[in-house]
């Protein structure tokens, strides 16, 4: 048996999306630009699916950019809030100690360039409330720039409300929602969300599109100089199969988010459930306002990486935050603005469901963990030491 359980880092594409696509390889493969009948087939398939993906969101077709994918609408959004706070001497953003690397190292550099940005603690429920947000923003705030949901520990943060404050205090207000599209309902209208990013290849789309929301009238910068494509804020021929298999991915998403996501959550649940009689671990990320497809725990006295390579041996592919990337030995810096000391943080574990999971996967899952957990605690040092008491128990 083989269980894909890692759909925070990509899904599967939906036969929807595949047939979405297909067309627009061969058949219609005309350039949107072009003024003859080739190319305004393909300028009808982009306006089709512009207005499909506005609708979900609850915002209009104008109001929608398309992108290589939810690193670069992040970017675009936040150089756009900050170079436009800029012109008004105004400097200060407020973001989230918890976000992904396309918004924090954006915020870093920004900050190289004298920026001042204000990162919320998220160590209380493993997520922020909407009061931090209201007692962080300053007469020079040009940007609040916080997740709909983490990635990493699955936390839902409240949007709306912080929406609404933004909305009172006069400040622009971003979320990267890329782990919320096509799993929670947004309507950025309601929310009062002016800017919102989201990407194809969470919610069973392609890979390499995205789109950027913005409300009419906000200033966007180009990060991309060219051609006058996407009203002349994103210049490149639009990647019109992708951008087509996303909009009918994000409609087939929303269309039957209520059916599925009740289903994937009872799932999580049981996963949860399961894996916390585990000794000494911990459940990380809030328990109340979590994505549904998220599982993320730590298991004191194991290595992450060990576990996932046992993990994989056994058919199951899961993540942990603790992931050595890029050469460097430290642990998830979302573990760390949450609270786990490094060692906890190395034992981490993320399982991220989708509705093509099932139970019987779900039932090999609570198996084998727990086994591979204790099989790895039999042969480490730490686990000795912390049964021995020279080490003290953290979890
Ligand atoms: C996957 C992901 C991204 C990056 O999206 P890409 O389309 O791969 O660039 C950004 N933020 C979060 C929370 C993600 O999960």
């Amino acid at each position: 048996m083989r269980v894909y359980a890692d759909n925070a880092a990509t899904t599967a594409m939906s036969q929807k999306a595949v047939d979405a696509m297909t067309p627009y390889f061969r058949n219609i493969y005309g350039n949107p630009s072009s003024l003859h009948s080739v190319g305004q087939e393909a300028k009808e398939a982009l306006d089709a699916a512009r207005a499909s993906v506005a609708r979900c969101l609850g915002c209009e077709p104008r109001e929608i950019i398309f992108t290589s994918g939810g690193s670069e609408a992040d970017n675009q959004a936040i150089l756009s809030a900050a170079r436009y706070g800029a012109r008004k001497k105004k400097k200060h953003i407020i973001s989230t100690a918890f976000e992904h690397h396309a918004v924090l190292h954006t915020l870093q550099k920004l900050e190289r360039e004298g920026y001042e940005v204000t990162y919320l603690d998220v160590k209380k429920n493993h997520n922020i409330t909407a009061q931090q947000v209201r007692d962080a923003i300053r007469p020079d705030t040009c940007l609040v720039t916080v997740m709909y949901a983490n990635n990493e520990i699955g936390s839902v943060l409240p949007i709306a409300e912080i929406g609404a404050i933004c909305k009172e205090a006069g400040v622009p207000f971003h979320t990267e929602a890329v782990q919320a599209a096509g799993h929670l309902h947004i309507n950025v209208k309601e929310q009062n969300i002016d800017m919102l990013s989201l990407s194809a290849h969470k919610f069973h789309g392609p890979k390499g599109v995205g789109a950027l929301y913005v409300r009419r009238g906000f200033p966007l910068v180009n990060l991309i100089e060219g051609g006058a494509q996407e009203r002349g804020k994103r210049a490149g021929t639009e990647n019109l199969p992708g951008i087509c298999g996303m909009a009918a991915a994000l409609q087939d998403a929303c269309e039957h988010m209520d059916e599925n996501m009740p289903r994937v959550a009872a799932m999580r649940d049981r996963l949860i459930e399961g894996l916390s009689q585990i000794p000494h671990s911990a459940l990380n990320g809030d328990r109340e306002n979590r994505l549904p497809g998220n599982v993320s725990f730590c298991f004191e006295g194991i290595e992450g990486e060990s576990l996932l390579l046992l993990l994989d041996a056994h058919g199951i592919c899961a993540s942990s935050g603790s992931a050595c990337t890029s050469g460097s030995l430290d642990p998830s810096h979302v573990l760390l603005a949450i609270g786990r000391v490094h060692d906890v943080a190395h034992g981490s574990l993320r399982l991220s469901l989708s509705e093509y999971n099932t139970e019987e996967e779900i039932d090999h899952i609570l198996t084998v963990v727990p086994q591979v957990v204790s099989y790895l605690r039999s042969i480490s040092p730490v686990w000795r030491d912390l049964q021995t008491g020279k080490r003290q128990y953290i979890l």
